[in-house]
């Protein structure tokens, strides 16, 4: 490791990714150090068995704006989710599609099933206005949290119940739908302008792309930094000089290097992986629990959408939940079986993934969701805790920091 350079990276997730790619293509020396053995943070795949299980089930939206600078999503071999959601209604199965990936005048048809005709329309309106409108104007728009925005836009609480709560909660590890209404904006957009899919290799590859133009040997890894200061950032194998620092670690880990910082509140995700030999649905579609037990936020046959997740003639079915606690596997196989309405008995029980920091929680006030970045003499933080707790505000993050780091570098 060199005894200095212009700018040290702290942290190889997305957003340190992000920020290295943003410094390499403006030639400004950097190297960026990570406390584990791989790049990716929260974005990792373990393979077992010839199964590709992520370390909680995430997805990515190809409709997030700082994908296209930094990869070339058509080269994951992304399989896709269809547009919509099953929701579980008693005896019933309802199959709900995506109003805005309708022809037009099919919203209505297309949510049939769940709330009135009414909420139907409200909902369309709701999302047609997130995909549409000027981002600067959803996000000057009043802030409440996301239960209080479904309720004003006229949204019964049969669909609220029914369907969004159980659908929201999965995609924004927020049951009590306490997340900003503008980050809840920006999720819609999301969700109305793209697709939803997962690379062929696992989540991981999305990080290994990001991470493929840069060269290696400007990455440490297995380096944890145990302080930083204006000038030096100090690691178990000595100190590095440098002109600027970037903290792109995750939230918890960010307020111990930098204590000035406050401290966020992190929601957790438990998905539960099983394996069968035929699966209980043959759709890539999420199913969402409408009966309000509130334990499943979400159950998906991931293989569906990406067949090689599971080996050949297996299916992998990835079922999560929102909260601190873990229920136990049997209780979750007992509302698969409810949820699905076909025995699960035979599945196997692969492995249960708990992360108890999954995502930063965003109440209100979030404003414009840009947090500054640049703490003074030459310290920057990055991360999903700056901008949108997302992949997007994960690689939004990084680059716009570096971008700060450059000016830093110029005025200095
Ligand atoms: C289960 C789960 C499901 C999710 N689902 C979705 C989804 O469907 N869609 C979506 O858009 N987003 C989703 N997300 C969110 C998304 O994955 C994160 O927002 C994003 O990956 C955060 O990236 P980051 O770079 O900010 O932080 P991290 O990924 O946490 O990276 C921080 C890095 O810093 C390293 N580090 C920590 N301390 C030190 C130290 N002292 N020295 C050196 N290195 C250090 C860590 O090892 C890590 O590699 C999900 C997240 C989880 C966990």
């Amino acid at each position: 490791m060199p005894a200095e350079t212009e700018v040290v990276i702290v942290g190889g997730g997305l957003a340190g990714l992000a920020a290295a790619r943003r410094l390499h293509r403006a030639g400004a020396p950097w190297r960026l150090l990570e406390a584990t053995g791989r790049l990716g943070g929260r974005v990792a795949t373990d393979r077992v068995d010839g199964y590709l299980l992520d370390r909680g089930f995430q997805v990515l939206n190809t409709a997030y704006p700082r994908l296209g600078t930094l990869l070339d999503v058509g080269r994951l071999g992304l399989g896709y989710f269809t547009p919509g959601v099953l929701v579980r209604r008693g005896d019933e199965l309802i199959r709900l599609v995506n109003p805005l990936r309708k022809p037009a005048g099919a919203a209505g048809a297309a949510l049939a099933g769940v709330g009135s005709p009414l909420d139907r329309l409200r909902f369309a309106a709701l999302t047609t206005g997130c995909a549409t409108l000027p981002v600067r104007r959803l996000l000057e728009a009043p802030e409440m949290t996301s239960e209080v925005a479904l309720r004003r836009a006229g949204l019964s609480d049969a669909i609220i119940e029914e369907l969004l709560r159980p659908f929201l909660s999965g995609v924004l590890v927020d049951r009590q739908l306490e997340t900003s209404s503008h980050v809840l904006a920006m999720i819609l957009r999301s969700f109305a302008r793209g697709r939803i899919g997962l690379p062929a290799e696992g989540m991981a590859a999305l990080p290994g792309a990001v991470a493929a133009p840069l060269p290696a040997d400007l990455i440490d890894l297995d380096t944890p930094v145990s302080e930083v200061a204006p000038g030096r950032v100090r690691t178990r194998a000595g100190e590095i000089a440098c002109r600027a620092v970037v903290v792109a670690v995750d939230p918890p880990a960010a307020t111990t290097l930098l204590p000035r910082l406050s401290r966020v509140r992190m929601n957790s995700y438990t998905t539960w992986y099983h394996a069968t030999d035929n699966p209980p649905v043959y759709e890539p579609i999420l199913l969402v629990d409408g009966d309000r037990r509130e334990l499943i936020a979400n159950t998906v046959v991931v293989s569906q959408a990406a067949p090689t997740y599971a080996p050949e003639g297996r299916h992998l079915v990835a079922t999560s939940a929102v909260g601190p606690s873990i229920p136990p596997e049997p209780a979750i196989r007992d509302e698969l079986t409810r949820l699905y309405g076909r025995a699960t008995a035979d599945w196997t029980h692969l492995t249960t993934v708990h992360v108890p920091d999954a995502l930063p929680a965003t109440p209100p006030p979030q404003g414009r969701l840009r947090k500054p970045v640049a703490l003074g003499k030459g310290l920057f933080v990055a991360g999903d805790h700056r901008d949108s707790p997302s992949i997007q505000g994960a690689l939004a993050s990084g680059w716009r920091t570096a971008d700060a780091v450059l000016a830093y570098l110029r005025s200095t």
